[in-house]
């Protein structure tokens, strides 16, 4: 009997499409097909197979089973679960899943190789060739060089046939990782942590540990330990570290090739199609074993997870608010729980959803509590703006730049963190008043002058920034309003002219190996001066810092969001922790407005449990998360009326469900995006509500005309 495929597409369609299996083809799950979509033909994932009962219309057969791995079970249950709990079709997760497997093959290269025919006359040169030919074969270049001769002796090889031509498959080898090197010789509370992970993997199965451990305790040691013990245990486990910026991955991929003497796969948007593809299929085929990635590598296609260890925890560059929306950290747990991993959550300042399940008992608690080699924790100090401003059109206040000064005839470095990219974050018009934004675009433009531009740090638009206004027309009437850090930049080279500044951000720092060669400058002390962002304030070792400053660390606590307080002191802990080494202690410098505030008290105490406990009650009360769930609900259209129509509508067929409030609509503070207007839903709903549930029943009560996108976001980051 003849049997049924339900074939899985990587786009937006609500479910996977039948399609007849053709005699003979013998499909299994997870096997990559090709199938015919009107007039199209695409690549797709056979979800499932049944045998067709007689009686059914015909169906379309599948074109093709593709020769590329198959989605192992694990794969395809994660991408049904990640898109069951995000309210979105499963053919977005299949999406990033695929991106490897889709993207291109490297072209085949041309190598030579001996033809057993002996060259018509021997020379020494040629016979060095000879030699060099023996063993793994090389293109014409690469012999020529390893042979030291010109590219013309390899030529006339070859024309005499002496060396033959072909052309080779450039297969992906990823050595095999050797969990028996030797570690760095673990301290006392390292090695308690270490323990207590191997304890939880030998007891196999799925388990949550949060390593929490100051800056510099040594948790990436401790977790490549837990790596090295999944490796051992088992020939053909796999590893997956996740990162939350490109700008560190180089760090750790260092450190994993330096613990098991062969590098790991790398895996976030930088890395080239080709390449990508033969991650794809060494994950897919078993052959990589370690991979190093940013949070879409949570989708690639394993075959044996093992451990999947999240780096910074805390941070939000995991939430993925674009497409398919989802946190890595919370589908890394739900990944682990389909392929019975264990996961390990590192960070210094863990989230207060990892707190909460570390304090109940969900998850297992392992504490890091002092710096490797008895290096202290930086001196942390506000400076009070009110009693110490800096001067006029300046922004860094007396107390920072006498600190600055200090540090620099030391010798030492200062880190100056300013969460704010480009030159000025506004740009008015003086005569007007008017303030710059992108076109039908609520957010402001921001003046870049490396590029000379401005520039929507939402839409991208950019422009030369005009010589009038475009409002009034007055002629340069344009002003730049407050700091980013080109502008800290300047200052910096102004006040200390014989130092050596730069600065990190991503407009600066535009690839992984941009970012790597600025790490290693300030590493090798080529640098005394860092003007950086969040991209440059975590996971690094600077040994000759001592000096961390804190231009604005109000900054985040004006968005006024339900995790702002948390964000500000995550950063500012992390940002001051890179101070200080055993032999130099460290100082932080906090300028702020408000140094009455929890969070900065906190920080100057250096008293995290405080604030954390603080924080908790706060949330408790208003059953927020931890403690409630939330879900946000983003409606964008092009015509008002027809949108706040819509909303009305979507209103009334909210269910009515116990444990469930709905708010809204409102309009969205970002209220018009390139022309399309906003609007937001936000719900709270109790701990014991499963909140996907109730949103897929909501959102398959309504029926949006094609001009208007309802986009659900679990657990949202950002209220925008
Ligand atoms: P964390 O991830 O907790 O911030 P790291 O693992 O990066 O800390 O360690 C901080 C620094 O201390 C690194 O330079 C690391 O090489 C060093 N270090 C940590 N533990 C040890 C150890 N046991 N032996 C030698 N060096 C260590």
């Amino acid at each position: 009997m003849s049997r049924i495929a339900s074939v899985l597409l990587p786009m937006p369609l609500p479910e996977a499409f039948d399609y007849a299996e053709p005699d003979g083809m013998g499909l299994e799950v997870g096997d990559q097909v090709s199938v015919p979509l009107g007039p199209r033909r695409l690549r797709g994932v056979v979800t499932a197979l049944r045998e067709a009962l007689g009686g059914n219309r015909p169906l379309k057969p599948v074109a093709e089973r593709l020769e590329d791995p198959r989605l192992p079970p694990g794969t395809l249950e994660f991408i049904q679960w990640a898109a069951r709990y995000a309210v979105d079709e499963p053919g977005q997760p299949l999406a990033i899943a695929l991106r490897g497997a889709r993207a291109p093959k490297a072209r085949p290269v041309r190598v030579v190789e001996l033809s057993g025919i002996a060259p018509a006359r021997a020379t020494p040169t040629r016979s060095r060739v000879l030699e060099a030919a023996i063993g793994a074969p090389l293109s014409p270049a690469d012999l020529a060089r390893a042979a030291g001769v010109s590219s013309g002796v390899i030529k006339a090889l070859i024309d005499e046939g002496a060396l033959t031509v072909r052309l080779m498959e450039a297969e992906a080898r990823f050595d095999d990782p050797d969990p028996s090197c030797p570690g760095a010789a673990l301290n006392p509370s390292q090695a308690a942590a270490a323990a207590a992970l191997k304890a939880m993997l030998a007891e196999g199965g799925f388990n949550v540990a949060l390593l929490d451990g100051v800056t510099g305790s040594g948790k990436t040691e401790v977790y490549l330990e837990a790596a090295a013990a999944v490796l051992a245990a088992d020939a053909t486990a796999q590893v997956l570290i996740l990162l939350p910026e490109i700008a560190l991955t180089q760090a750790v991929i260092a450190r994993v090739a330096t613990r098991f003497g062969a590098a790991p796969a790398e895996w976030h948007s930088d890395v080239a199609p080709p390449a990508r593809r033969r991650v794809w299929e060494a994950v897919a085929t078993g052959r990589c074993r370690i991979v190093v990635g940013a949070r879409s590598a949570l989708f690639l296609p394993f075959t044996n997870l093992a451990l999947i260890v999240v780096d910074e925890e805390h941070d939000a560059s995991f939430k993925q608010e674009e497409g398919f929306i989802y946190h890595a950290r919370d589908l890394a747990v739900a990944r682990g729980k389909i392929e019975d991993a264990a996961v390990v959550l590192a960070s210094a300042t863990p989230s207060l959803e990892s707190f909460r399940n570390a304090e109940t008992g969900r998850y297992r608690w392992l504490r890091l509590t002092t710096r490797h080699g008895a290096a202290t924790l930086p001196d942390i100090t506000l400076i009070d703006l009110r009693e110490t401003p800096p001067d006029a059109g300046r922004w860094l206040s007396p107390p920072l730049v006498k600190a600055m000064g200090e540090t620099f005839a030391r010798g030492e470095q200062t880190l100056l963190f300013l969460n704010r990219r480009g030159y000025a974050p506004l740009v008015l018009c003086k005569a007007c008043g008017e303030r710059l934004c992108a076109p039908d675009t609520d957010s402001g433009l921001v003046e870049h002058r490396y590029s000379g531009r401005l520039v929507c740090h939402l839409t991208g638009f950019s422009m030369p920034k005009p010589k009038a206004c475009p409002h009034c027309g007055a002629h340069d009437s344009l002003v730049s309003i407050g700091p980013g850090v080109e502008r800290v930049e300047e200052e910096a080279r102004s006040l200390f002219p014989q130092a050596r500044v730069a600065v990190f951000s991503s407009d600066t720092v535009y690839d992984a190996r941009e970012a790597r060669r600025l790490i290693e400058a300030m590493a090798d002390g080529q640098i005394d001066i860092l003007v950086a962002t969040q991209a440059a304030a975590k996971g690094h070792n600077f040994p000759s810092l001592t000096l961390a400053g804190v231009v604005d660390a109000d900054l985040g606590l004006r968005g006024g969001d339900l995790r702002a307080a948390e964000r500000t002191y995550q950063l500012l802990a992390q940002a001051t922790g890179r101070a200080g080494r055993k032999d130099r202690p460290g100082r932080a410098l906090l300028q702020t407005w408000a140094p009455e505030h929890a969070v900065m008290q906190a920080l100057a105490a250096q008293d995290r449990d405080a604030f954390v406990a603080a924080e908790m009650a706060e949330r408790e009360l208003a059953g927020m998360p931890p403690f409630g769930r939330l879900a946000a609900v983003i409606v964008s259209g092009l015509d008002p009326v027809q949108l706040e129509s819509f909303v009305q509508g979507m209103a009334q067929a909210a269910p009515n469900t116990p444990g469930v409030a709905v708010y809204g609509p409102a309009d969205a503070p970002l209220g018009l995006i390139r022309g399309r207007r906003r609007k937001r839903f936000l719900v709270r709903a109790d701990r014991t509500v499963d909140l996907s549930a109730y949103m897929a029943a909501w959102r398959a009560r309504v029926k949006p005309p094609a001009a208007i996108r309802v986009a659900i976001d679990i657990d949202p980051y950002s209220f925008l």
